[in-house]
């Protein structure tokens, strides 16, 4: 099906794109990677007046490393991250990249189109809850800066004015002195596909291995992927052993026995439960094999 008629703004640089969607406001769609927009405008389940085109924006296509932080532009594409020397602290992006959808899509699609269009199943949203990003808003009177936590709000929905525009995700660095795992687990009935449920997890451990610093994402359970705090609580400051992870992975079970998990085609609530709670064990015990010396590729395959 075509999409219904709608006017087609490129924007030239930030300002003129930020000028657009401010005149354009809630008739304007803004356009990136086009690899979600356009299938919504061809179904014409989203039909905007306006599309602004921001793909030649070169400004949000870069990746920056700062003291203590990584800026990604809004419009690094998954590919660009793959093996992105710039980011070889946080190997979990380039992981979590490396799954989403096809080759197609992946040259295509963006980081910041990701966040944007929150799909439950995201793969970026569970790692960089994980990671503890923030993200970066602008209209023309103001920029901000939101955990990306306080962004999500619904399936498909942000707490995002219709005249922002997200320019970078902002990702706080790891300390160097410490042991620090990235894992994103994902299952997904075929490669390429969307996840069913998916774990993201990055933890900084001492030599002893006490857990430092610890992040958790959690994807495609629910409407809204989330980070089980209370989990993280419990292994913040403690030694990572069989029995941490079992106490934690009890915790995660019961925040999961209230959850409203999300039951479809692609996968029956009582399974999605049971896969998020093997994948979380799964990432905790990767996470203990790595900082014990274990390669990635030892561990899972
Ligand atoms: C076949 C297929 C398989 C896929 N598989 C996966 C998968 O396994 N895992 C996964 O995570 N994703 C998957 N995706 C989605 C893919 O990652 C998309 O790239 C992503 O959801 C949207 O990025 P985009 O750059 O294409 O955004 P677009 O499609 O251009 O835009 C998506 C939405 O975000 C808004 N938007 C875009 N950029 C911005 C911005 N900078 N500021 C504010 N709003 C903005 C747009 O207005 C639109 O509403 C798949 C997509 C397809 C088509």
């Amino acid at each position: 099906m075509y999409p219904r008629p709608f006017k087609y703004e490129r924007a030239e640089n930030i300002n003129h794109a930020l000028e657009l969607l401010a005149k354009y406001n809630a008739d304007a769609r803004i356009l990136a990677g086009g690899m979600s927009l356009i299938p919504l405008m061809k179904l014409r389940i989203v039909s905007p007046n306006y599309v602004v085109d921001i793909g030649r924006l070169f400004d949000l296509k870069r990746i920056e490393r700062k003291k203590d932080s990584i800026e990604i532009g809004a419009l690094v594409t998954h590919n660009s991250i793959i093996d992105n020397a710039s980011l070889k602290e946080l190997p979990i992006m380039s992981s979590t990249a490396k799954v989403i959808g096809d080759i197609q899509v992946r040259n295509m699609g963006t980081i910041g189109g990701s966040v944007a269009f929150a799909d439950p199943s995201s793969d970026w949203i569970p790692t960089l809850l994980a990671l503890k990003a923030s993200v970066i808003c602008r209209t023309q009177k103001e920029e901000r800066k939101v955990p990306l936590e306080f962004l999500l709000k619904d399936s498909y929905e942000l707490n995002l004015k219709p005249d922002e525009l997200i320019t970078k995700i902002i990702i706080p660095l790891p300390k160097s002195d410490l042991i620090n795992v990235g894992l994103h687990l994902k299952l997904e009935r075929r490669t390429g596909d969307y996840g069913i449920a998916i774990v993201s997890v990055q933890a900084s451990l001492s030599h002893e291995k006490e857990i430092q610093e610890i992040g958790i994402g959690i994807g495609a359970v629910n409407k809204v992927p989330f980070r089980p705090v209370e989990v993280e609580k419990i292994l913040l400051g403690s030694t990572l052993n069989n029995e941490i992870i079992e106490k934690a992975t009890k915790e995660f079970s019961s925040i999961i026995e209230e959850l409203d998990v999300l039951s479809d085609i692609k996968a029956p609530a009582w399974y999605r439960k049971d896969v998020i709670l093997t994948l979380f064990r799964r990432s905790l015990y990767g996470v203990l094999q790595i900082a014990e010396g274990r390669t990635l590729e030892d561990v899972f395959t």
